[in-house]
């Protein structure tokens, strides 16, 4: 078993309340992991760190050069170290090893991309004013960034956030998941032994409840910088509206994935698997609603149901699990309250639908690839947000439609379209309403892309440029070497 303290400006610190939170593996139940049940008293040593490290420096006036050296060397140290953060997220998220080699490569990757973006940042400047005078748009950094990051891709959500945050020049306090707090102090840990000045990232462990209302409340904070569900980011919202914090959130999603009849079937049958049961459907873009044409509907939906019971359930250490555990037995157990209601409310199953134990030894915390057919917008399996295996089918006539349908939902993160219809494409891109949309791909990013939602699945944007920005504070600045006549004596 790990156990951990709070890391604060580049040291330990044992809890003030001294107590803990136990993390079992999912899979199997085994206890994996102690930290720090972190409050109010923890908060204020950890903010106290990023405040001095951020007003009296070096980070944010330090040349931009040397931040990047020094977020290269963290990339250096994510990847050299990646088997041991891969066995961590194994263990305490239950997510299936094939995936979380890839969530780990990307943490790398974003670090790597940030320290680029350090050097590259820059302001614009004018010297076309009257009276010759220069118009300076400075970029700065915002000042202490408050990092509040869910269970589902833990050191991924950690890496879209914080080094594009350090390398604007601010300085951070995390708050992890409570169930997922290991890779973050691994990899603050990793930061220190990279050069990284005390104080400039810190991580306090704990619940939501206390940790989290902690920062998020909490005067020496300029910004929280918010993943998880919708309910927890409207309060958060509302919790920080007393200190004028600037605010980010990237909340829920119920995102559509669209088979069009002209699509090649083969990669929409690939994209449609990996969108929904990827990660246990456990993942804000998971495509949850599949709109497929009429006229292929049937095919289709023969072909996904024999792919979706050929994959492999079971162990998450094994190369060769597809689905591995769901986060917790609550998790588990909310997701099959849905399946039970759809069922007894008379919804057709075509697939899965049950709770399993796959092998000796590990729990029951696994649910079969499910998926349920013929399903109206009104129906709880097209509206909410379940995060779990469990897919809505419903059917199109015209690509019109399918657009009408993947609206009509609260959410606004992401959407998927099959199509080799180059006119359905670009119609589709314009007019889904979400932050992201693929076209013939589907669950893809790079770090130069922004990521983010709109409507119910919040503001703001992680990665590219606009990810950078929002770290950023814009300050106008007007430089005048002309002598200053007031509006009382200037000529009429
Ligand atoms: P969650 O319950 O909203 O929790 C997210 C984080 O907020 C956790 O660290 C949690 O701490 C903390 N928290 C809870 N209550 C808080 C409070 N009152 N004040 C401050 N912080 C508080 O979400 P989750 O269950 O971990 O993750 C699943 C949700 O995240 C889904 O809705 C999913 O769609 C969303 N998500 C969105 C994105 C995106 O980019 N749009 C990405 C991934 C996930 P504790 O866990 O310690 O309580
Ligand atoms: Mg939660």
């Amino acid at each position: 078993m790990r156990e951990y303290a709070h890391f604060i400006a580049n040291h330990w610190h044992r809890p003030a309340s001294r107590q803990t939170v136990d993390r079992s593996n999912p899979a199997n139940d085994a206890l994996v992991a102690r930290y720090a049940q972190g409050g109010q008293a923890d908060m204020d040593i950890a903010v106290a760190a990023a405040r001095k490290a951020f007003d009296e420096g070096p980070w944010p006036r330090m040349p931009a050069q040397e931040r990047a050296d020094i977020l290269y060397r963290i990339a250096d140290l994510i990847t050299a170290n990646a088997e041991r953060l891969i066995d961590i997220e194994i263990e305490e998220v239950g997510k299936a090893r094939r995936f979380v080699k890839g969530d780990v490569g990307a943490a790398s990757a974003f670090f790597r991309h940030a320290a680029g973006m350090a050097a590259q940042s820059h302001g614009e400047a004018y010297s076309n004013l009257p009276s010759q005078k220069t118009g300076l748009v400075l970029r700065q950094p915002v000042g202490v960034v408050g990092v509040i990051v869910p269970w589902n891709f833990p050191i991924e959500i950690f890496a879209k956030k914080v080094p594009f945050a350090l390398a604007s020049g601010c300085t951070v306090v995390v708050k992890p998941s409570e169930m997922t707090s290991g890779s973050a102090l691994e990899v603050a840990r990793l930061a220190a032994s990279a050069g990284l000045p005390p104080g400039v990232l810190n991580i306090v462990t704990g619940r939501g409840s206390e940790a989290g209302e902690a920062l998020t409340t909490h005067p020496g904070v300029d910004m929280i910088s918010f993943t998880g569900s919708t309910t927890v980011g409207q309060h958060i919202i509302r919790r920080s509206a007393d200190t004028v914090k600037r605010v980010t959130v990237e909340l829920g999603g119920k995102s559509a994935n669209i088979v069009c009849a002209d699509a090649d079937l083969d990669s929409a049958l690939e994209g449609t698997l990996q969108a929904i049961f990827a990660f246990q459907g456990q993942c804000c873009v998971a495509g949850s609603r599949l709109l497929v044409a009429d006229g292929i509907a049937e095919v289709f939906l023969k072909r996904l149901i024999a792919r979706a019971e050929a994959l492999t359930i079971g162990d998450p250490q094994l190369a060769t699990t597809d689905l591995g555990a769901m986060i917790s037995a609550a998790h588990t157990q909310k997701v099959l309250g849905y399946i039970e209601r759809a069922k007894r409310d008379g919804q057709r199953l075509i697939a899965g639908g049950d709770r399993i134990t796959p092998g000796a030894g590990l729990s029951d915390n696994f649910v079969s690839p499910t998926i349920f057919a013929d399903i109206q917008p009104d129906h709880a399996l097209f509206a909410e947000e379940i995060f779990g295996p469990v897919l809505s089918v419903t059917r199109f006539r015209t690509s019109e439609e399918a657009i009408t349908l993947a609206n009509q939902t609260q959410y606004g993160l992401a959407n998927t379209i099959w199509t080799t219809n180059l006119a359905t494409a670009m119609t589709a891109s314009r007019q889904l309403k979400s932050g992201l949309v693929w076209v013939n791909t589907t669950l893809d990013g790079a770090p130069q892309l922004p990521f983010g939602g709109v409507k119910a699945s919040g503001f703001g944007r992680e990665l590219g440029n606009a990810g950078y920005d929002d770290f950023t504070d814009v300050k106008t600045v007007i430089l005048s070497t002309a002598p200053y006549l007031s509006s009382f004596s200037a000529p009429t």
